[in-house]
């Protein structure tokens, strides 16, 4: 099985060095950003949108062109296990989901996504052998339309430079940047070191 242009094992040490383990999230993904893309005409110039921060966008920037810093990738966090590739000019695209009518056969995978074990009771090896063997089988795709409105709303705004901490930061988020008003997760920051 391939996933991508990996032998799916290839693949298993991609993710470990890119992700820092191998991730059976990752693995899953790849598996369906793979069904996505073969369900798509293949000169179709995509966009992606996954529904988790969680393993999915991983998968997507190995496997395609689209990263959140690039902006081809976005994540809408829906807290579902499902990612879409769609034309980025028509926003005609395919949604892939973790199907949990299909999880009968394979009740490693679902104790996995329905969290039904706790992490040091999962058969790590299992798991993976079950994602092998079942390749497509526990996902579905459909067809759906995206609202590319909403996902390529850009903020046009001016830059101010911020009267407290003096760095630059959009004149939306008001007279001072949002990290001055309470959003930073610093709690102390030191003088300058060069
Ligand atoms: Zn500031």
């Amino acid at each position: 099985m391939h996933i991508g242009k990996y032998e799916f094992n290839e693949f298993m040490e991609v993710v470990r060095s890119f992700h820092g383990s191998p991730a059976p999230g990752i693995i899953i993904g790849g598996i369906m950003v793979d069904m996505a893309r073969d369900a798509l005409p293949p000169e179709t110039i995509f966009d992606a949108v996954v529904e988790t921060p969680k393993c999915l966008p991983d998968a997507v920037q190995l496997l395609t062109p689209c990263t959140v810093g690039n902006g081809w990738l976005k994540i809408v966090n829906l807290g579902r296990y499902a990612l879409t590739l769609y034309d980025k000019y028509t926003g005609e695209g395919i949604r892939v989901f973790i199907d949990p009518r299909k999880l009968a056969n394979w009740d490693e995978i679902q104790g996995w996504i329905l969290k039904l074990k706790p992490k040091k009771d999962q058969d790590f090896d299992r798991l993976i052998s079950q994602i092998k063997t079942a390749g497509r089988e526990f996902l579905t795709a459909r067809p759906i339309q995206v609202n590319l409105e909403q996902l390529t709303r850009k903020r046009m705004s001016d830059i101010n430079v911020c009267p407290i901490c003096n760095e630059p930061y959009p004149s939306d988020d008001g007279a001072a940047c949002r990290g001055c008003h309470g959003d930073s997760p610093y709690v102390v920051e030191g003088g300058d070191l060069t």
